[in-house]
């Protein structure tokens, strides 16, 4: 068996052991989605927020706002990143051009704001939270020229709500905070990590809580939730007249169906989610690797890491889990400022950064890996770490 996926070459061939792929995305299955398409057979209401779409966000309100904020679905992660910087400060003008960007997330997130019109400036992170500190932030030289800060909350880690709360009353600048794969963090904690500042979900097939294609705003400002959905139907807003910047970025009631039936198979997914992470941490500790990995619930389910540290060479790793073709990948590539595309923009050197972004390796976790895979994958490593 070989593993294909978009952005790396193949591993493993006919005679090699069977390859151990990154992730392997598990949605609902066709007869947890069908009472909910015989809704929309029904219903004949297929875009455009009909009956399932708006279920949706009643339900996610219900355990993953805080009380006072609402949900607001978008057909990608990308697409309500969108909406919130629009719904917070507008496309980009002369007079503030820049948004500055944490450097290690997913390039989503400086895409969405390249489509806003901003020049995205590179932060480099705390190297404890890996994540930009509001505190220093506010020092920044070019935050007079800011329209908007982009916080991300990497591999779903809990941000700190209430600090981008001070760091926008007390600088002026908005902040939108990028927490797409924080579905978890957020069903164990919306009170705190919801509120004033607009909170963007990915629901994309790879993260913990998926519809295929998906994602949401989840914001205590309702007329600001109004902007993100006028921004996202192209500037309409309750009329055919359009009055602001806008595109497509509606959730379909296909992807609120799938989003449905996942939440009513949660508990159980959850419950499973947390015995796999506890059974792959136990395997590490019996390898000795046990302070290397990084698994639920201090990251988000569907991610585990493995962290290289002094004594070791993450490219050694790299190249043993190659060996016994095990998928594994730097899931934010090397920061987004060291990206192709962006170096073009010839941005300072990120070292916190770069440091995160060497040494925390990326390896198999889903929902039905098996126990012999994870076993493969520690004794890969185990061959690398002192
Ligand atoms: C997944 C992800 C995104 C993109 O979400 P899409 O739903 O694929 O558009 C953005 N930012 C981060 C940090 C992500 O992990």
């Amino acid at each position: 068996m070989s593993v294909q996926s978009p952005d790396r070459p193949a591993i493993g061939s006919a005679d090699a052991p069977p390859a151990v792929p990154i992730y392997r995305a598990l949605l609902p299955g066709a007869d947890a989605l069908l009472p909910y398409l015989r809704i929309i057979d029904a219903n004949r209401h297929y875009a455009n927020r009909g009956e399932l779409v708006r279920r949706l966000e009643t339900r996610l309100r219900e355990r993953i706002a805080a009380p006072g904020c609402a949900v607001l679905t978008a057909a990608s992660g990308t697409a309500a990143l969108q909406a919130a910087i629009l719904a917070q400060t507008g496309r980009a003008d002369p007079a503030r051009p820049f948004a500055l960007i944490a450097g290690y997330t997913f390039v989503a997130t400086a895409m969405a704001a390249e489509a806003c019109g901003y020049t995205p400036v590179f932060v480099d992170i705390d190297p404890a939270t890996w994540a930009i500190d509001p505190a220093t932030l506010r020092r920044h030289d070019r935050l007079a020229r800011t329209g908007i800060v982009l916080a991300v909350a990497p591999y779903g880690r809990p941000h700190d709500q209430q600090a981008w709360v001070d760091f926008a009353s007390s600088t002026g600048v908005p902040v939108v905070i990028d927490a797409a794969a924080s579905f978890e963090a957020l069903m164990q904690n919306p009170a705190t990590l919801t509120g004033t500042v607009p909170v963007v979900l990915s629901f994309h097939a790879t993260k913990a809580f998926a519809t295929g294609e998906g994602g949401a705003v989840i914001w205590s400002d309702i007329e600001g939730l109004k902007r993100c959905a006028r921004a996202m139907n192209f500037g309409f807003l309750y009329s055919r007249e359009s009055r602001a910047a806008g595109f497509n970025g509606k959730m379909s009631e296909y992807h609120a169906a799938i989003g449905l039936a996942a939440l009513d198979g949660w508990d159980a997914t959850a419950a499973a989610s947390a015995r796999l992470a506890a059974r792959y941490r136990a395997i590490a500790m019996r390898a000795g690797l046990g302070d290397r990995l990084i698994l639920a619930p201090e990251i988000a389910s569907n991610y585990a890491l493995f962290r290289a540290d002094s004594r070791s060479d993450p490219l050694a790793s790299c190249a043993c889990l190659e060996a016994a073709a095990i998928e594994h990948r730097f899931w934010y590539g090397p920061g987004l400022h060291r990206e192709p595309y962006f170096a073009a923009h010839r941005p300072a050197a990120l070292p916190a950064t770069e440091a995160c972004a060497a040494a925390l390796l990326g390896i198999p976790v889903f929902p039905d890996i098996d126990e012999p895979a994870i076993e493969r994958i520690i004794a890969a490593l185990a061959r690398t770490a002192p």
